[in-house]
């Protein structure tokens, strides 16, 4: 499939909802993004920033794509914030199926924080062992 120059997945709904051919709650658009309002969300004003042209994932995704979607990502995060009154604001991005993604289209979810929500996007700390530390820092 291919519209205004830019490539679809075919079976993608996120593709379908970035290029407009499926409805969604549009919070803000330009010629490479979309962001949209989650369907199930965590809290009042989750959002979604969608890149229009498809890459399953951050590992996909273009650098120049990559730091458009950062920058986007703060301007809209300050509206929500300030707009609901928010106490703060979690980015989440999740790549791949153990990370908990289940649209393989990438994208940022901007999840607005209240002081008194039951959202979790938390985890127990372990332990940072010698030879974790040793195994990851040799890969840079
Ligand atoms: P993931 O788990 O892949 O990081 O996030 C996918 C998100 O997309 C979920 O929060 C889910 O509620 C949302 N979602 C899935 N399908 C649709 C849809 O058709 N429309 C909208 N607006 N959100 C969707
Ligand atoms: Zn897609």
């Amino acid at each position: 499939m291919e519209r205004k120059g830019l490539i679809l997945e075919t079976n993608c709904i996120f593709c379908k909802i970035a290029n407009g051919e499926i409805p969604s709650a549009t919070i803000y658009e330009d010629e490479e993004f979309r962001a949209i309002l989650d369907l199930g969300p965590a809290s009042k004003g989750h959002a979604l920033i969608l890149p229009k042209k498809h890459a399953a994932n951050l590992f996909e995704l273009p650098d120049e794509t990559a730091g458009k979607a950062m920058i986007l990502a703060k301007r809209l995060a300050k509206t929500l914030k300030e707009g609901l009154h928010a106490d703060g604001l979690n980015v989440v991005q999740n790549n791949g199926e153990a990370a908990g993604q289940t649209v393989y289209h990438f994208h940022m979810h901007l999840i607005p924080r209240y002081a008194d929500d039951t959202v979790n996007v938390t985890w127990t700390p372990g332990t940072l062992t010698e030879s974790d530390k040793a195994e990851v820092t040799e890969l840079f």
